[in-house]
């Protein structure tokens, strides 16, 4: 540590409250995972590679590293799997936020590349949860539904492409009578089931990708809010009580990381969104509503998401909030929205109610890049991460190794920020969401 030459100005983080060394949040998940506890990071420490937020992006870029034989160094504020990772709506969706952009940008020769990257989130979390042995109650199964006439189009649109591609995984168009005996409810349209897509319980994958990791000889250290990364030939990432060196560091703190190097202030806005869980359902009332045992996602701008637990509770969320606050009583938020679906569930008991950040990218493509020479970002999934983190992970992990092809495909992207403070950026991505609000009710 100290004021070697090696190191030009250090990058100060601004104390964020959330970063407080926090305990999980009271979700389903937390109630249901293994408990970590890992040490706190103290004294000087040494990695090929640091990375900080363990997370999904901050977990996948770390076991990638390890798996090829670096040594990695992963440091988490809170719990692994704490922020957005542990809280989300468990659905394992294809395709990485922004690649159509990039696709659209750069014309057909990436075409082919763009859908192996749409895809190859999903290969790795099976193939993980298969080699590692990880018990996360990976469901295949996902439908995306309509809520309005005009979003059948859609359907139609994605059922053709998988047929030009030759999908090898299964696939369904539903029109509204199908989508109504699977799903008991007469709200949609018509549904797309996609079985290559599916359901997980989050916090349990990640808990157990970092322990899959830790045994490849990561160091992971819970509990030590990153304070300073100072730069130069090898940066150093600093907190309260210890430090660690490394050739490049991989921050990966998300809607949760505040760093706030010019780089990356305005880059990316946190919002809101909230998940309820009911008490288990008969058997015979989760097969009425979800015969299938499906994710379900709707295609609105502002999305409504559920699905059926490994003990039959329906986890059902949405209403993303861009203020920045979040609601004072989530249960009363969320609950109508599934009654407005579910009317046959009113009495049912709501065991759970919890709430996390997203972050949400202005142009919607995952913002990636570098801070400052060997001091790399991955952040942004606006909306879906859950598959989308693990081929970012391995993305990041190829880029600090000096392979860029896919790195470059989303760092050659150029962003908009909105000029002022992170305070009046959020108001103007609340404006912009009213739109959206709107749109999706018409
Ligand atoms: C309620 C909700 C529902 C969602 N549902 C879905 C879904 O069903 N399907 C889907 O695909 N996606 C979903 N998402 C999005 C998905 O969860 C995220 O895109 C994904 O988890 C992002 O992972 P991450 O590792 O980048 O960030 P996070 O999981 O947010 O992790 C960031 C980590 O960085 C740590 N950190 C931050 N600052 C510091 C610091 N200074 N020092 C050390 N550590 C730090 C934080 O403590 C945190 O643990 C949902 C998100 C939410 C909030």
């Amino acid at each position: 540590m100290g004021k070697g030459p090696q190191y030009d100005r250090g990058m100060a983080l601004p104390v964020n409250p959330q970063n407080q060394k926090q305990e999980h949040t009271g979700s389903y998940y937390a109630a249901t995972a293994e408990r970590t506890n890992y040490p706190e990071l103290e004294g000087s420490r040494s990695a090929d590679v640091c990375v900080v937020g363990a997370g999904f992006t901050g977990v996948a870029t770390s076991l990638t590293l390890a798996e090829r034989g670096y040594s990695v160094a992963l440091v988490e504020a809170n719990r692994v799997g704490w922020g957005a990772t542990g809280r989300n709506g468990g659905q394992l969706i294809n395709g990485v936020s922004g690649l159509e952009k990039i696709e659209k940008k750069l014309g057909e020769k990436v075409s082919d590349l763009i859908w192996d990257i749409r895809w190859r989130g999903h290969d790795i979390v099976y193939e993980r949860v298969n080699k590692y042995g990880i018990q996360c109650d990976l469901k295949s199964g996902y439908v995306e539904v309509a809520t309005k006439p005009r979003q059948v189009a859609c359907i139609e649109e994605a059922a053709a492409e998988l047929e030009q591609r030759r999908f090898p995984y299964g696939f369904e168009v539903w029109d509204r009578e199908q989508t109504r005996d699977m799903l008991g409810t007469d709200a949609f349209h018509g549904g797309f089931l996609n079985q290559r897509d599916g359901h997980l319980h989050p916090l349990n994958l990640c808990i157990g990708e970092a322990r899959a990791a830790s045994q490849l000889g990561v160091q992971i250290f819970e509990q030590s809010p990153v304070t300073e990364i100072r730069h130069g030939a090898r940066p150093t990432v600093v907190t309260a009580r210890g430090s660690v060196e490394a050739d490049s560091v991989v921050l990966a703190g998300n809607a949760y990381g505040q760093f706030k190097p010019k780089a990356m202030s305005n880059l990316v806005f946190p919002a809101g969104s909230y998940v309820i869980a009911t008490e288990p359902l008969s058997d015979e009332r989760a097969r009425e509503i979800n015969a299938r045992d499906a994710a379900v996602c709707d295609l609105n701008e502002i999305v409504d998401y559920y699905r059926l637990s490994a003990d039959k509770r329906l986890l059902y969320g949405g209403a993303c909030n861009y203020s920045g606050r979040d609601p004072a009583d989530i249960k009363s938020y969320i609950l109508p929205r599934m009654l407005r679906i579910y009317p046959q569930l009113k009495d049912v008991r709501i065991d759970y109610q919890w709430g996390g950040m997203i972050g949400i990218v202005l142009n919607r493509i995952v913002a990636v890049g570098r801070v400052k020479g060997n001091v790399y970002y991955c952040m942004g999934y606006s909306g879906h991460g859950v598959s989308a983190t693990h081929v970012m992970g391995e993305i990041m992990a190829d880029a600090v190794t000096g392979t860029m092809e896919r790195y470059d495909l989303f760092a050659g992207m150029k962003h908009f920020r909105i000029p002022g403070s992170q305070w009046f950026g959020n108001q103007i991505i609340a404006l912009g969401m009213l739109y959206y609000r709107i749109k999706d009710r018409l």
